[in-house]
């Protein structure tokens, strides 16, 4: 096992780079430059490959850090840490090793935040406004970050504790994390409304008929009733897109961006709204929940053997441990310290593994956007609709198979756009 993470450890740095490198280059062909030459100004053309290699050299150099970070965490300060706030909490008479694992996570989160919060106020601020996407001050863009950054350590920290304290029972409990995380899973996909939502976003009662009439006129007919459409307000930070559902069973509530509104038609925003409707009928939330299971019950497994192969596991809680005696790699897996190698294990096998994860949500897609266009019946608004995304967005058209392949969540665009071409060709021949 240790060969084996050693191997893909190394495999991971070369490859990474290569697909970095490929992801700067995009590959354009004949074919794909005269398709989009028929949706796309040349400028708008530009605009995106510009969006998609800006500031490449620091970008690769963010990557290498938060690579790096996790790593040099471990052995620079997880084991002096761990064993201090271990110390420090005995003499003081406090046993909770949960408020231990807490304390080391705090301080674990702060520091990754302070040394990456360079880059992302480069990416997320300076470039943002260079691009036109972001209308927030300084002032906004922190608290902004400071929010995400807070509850996505309150998550994470809930999430932590229960490993950990799964990691000092016997080995047989481990099956509980893959539950714990689903738990998590399905409180996340439909309290986001009412529990995340409202910390960034105000939402109120979407009015304008003319956009709400076709909305309810799709979802009618496919047998969805609409509870309320809401509208949340993107635009006080980006001109990002987006629309979204919530609700159990055949009721649902539709969310929509203000920036969507800004720029499409009313047509264009109802067949979105079916695109939305395509992955409900097709059941992909719950099949995605399911799937994310899948992964976490072999995640759980991978760290579990992984860590005990590089850390020569003992299952005692805190073995006796220095830096310098040459025996600075062990360290029990429940013991809080090795929460970075956790990490960095994390990292290396969801990066093999994330074409398994992507090929999935590419079908899911497709199906869904199959959906939209047989609900509306009219092709062209859906390629209008796709080609608005990618101008809003500023897409880059020309992506690489290969990166494709490995990273992408979505079909790029110019495959969503063929899709549309050949149903509109089908009608045709009919
Ligand atoms: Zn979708």
């Amino acid at each position: 096992m240790k060969t084996l993470f050693l191997a893909l450890l190394a495999g991971y740095i070369i490859f990474r780079s290569f697909m970095i490198y490929l992801s700067h280059k995009g590959r354009k062909t004949a074919s794909n430059e005269t398709l989009a030459l028929k949706y796309f100004t040349p400028e708008e053309i530009k605009n995106g490959e510009e969006y998609a290699r800006k500031s490449f050299g620091l970008s690769v150099l963010q990557r290498a850090v938060d690579f790096l970070f996790p790593f040099v965490f471990f052995f620079l300060a997880a084991k002096p840490l761990s064993w201090t706030l271990h110390e420090v909490l005995k003499g003081m008479g406090i046993h909770i090793v949960t408020l231990q694992v807490l304390i080391f996570l705090a301080v674990y989160f702060l520091c990754s935040f302070i040394i990456m919060l360079p880059f992302r106020f480069h990416f997320g601020y300076t470039l943002e406004h260079k691009f036109g996407f972001s209308n927030m001050t300084k002032k906004e863009w922190f608290l902004y970050s400071f929010k995400q950054f807070a509850v996505g350590t309150v998550i994470t920290a809930i999430i932590v504790c229960a490993a950990y304290y799964i990691f000092r029972r016997p080995t047989i409990y481990l099956w509980l994390i893959p539950v714990v995380l689903l738990a998590f899973e399905f409180i996340i996909t439909f309290l986001y409304p009412y529990l995340i939502l409202p910390l960034f976003y105000k939402k109120s009662r979407f009015k304008d008929e003319n956009y709400a009439r076709p909305m309810r006129e799709v979802a009618e007919k496919a047998g969805v009733k609409v509870n309320k459409i809401f509208q949340i307000n993107e635009s006080k930070y980006s001109k990002h897109t987006n629309a979204f559902f919530t609700g159990f069973g055949p009721e649902k509530s539709i969310y929509i961006f203000d920036t969507l509104i800004k720029t499409n038609t009313p047509e264009q925003v109802a067949s979105v709204v079916a695109h939305e409707i395509g992955h409900w009928k097709n059941n992909h939330v719950l099949k995605n929940i399911f799937l994310s299971f899948a992964g976490s019950v072999l995640m759980t497994w991978i760290v579990y053997f992984t860590y005990s192969a590089i850390c020569c596991y003992t299952g005692s809680d805190y073995p006796h441990f220095s830096l310098l005696d040459g025996s600075a790699l062990t360290m029990s897996i429940s013991d809080i310290g090795g929460l970075p190698l956790i990490s960095a294990i994390l990292t290396i096998f969801s990066f093999w593994l994330a074409p398994i994860e992507n090929i999935v949500s590419r079908k899911f897609e497709v199906t869904a956007d199959t959906y939209e266009i047989g609900m509306g019946g009219h092709p062209e608004i859906y390629i209008k609709s796709m080609v608005q995304l990618a101008k809003d967005n500023r897409s880059f058209l020309f992506p690489h198979p290969l990166v494709t392949f490995w990273y992408a969540s979505h079909p790029p665009i110019l495959e969503r756009v063929k899709l549309g071409e050949s149903y509109e060709k089908n009608q045709r021949t009919k």
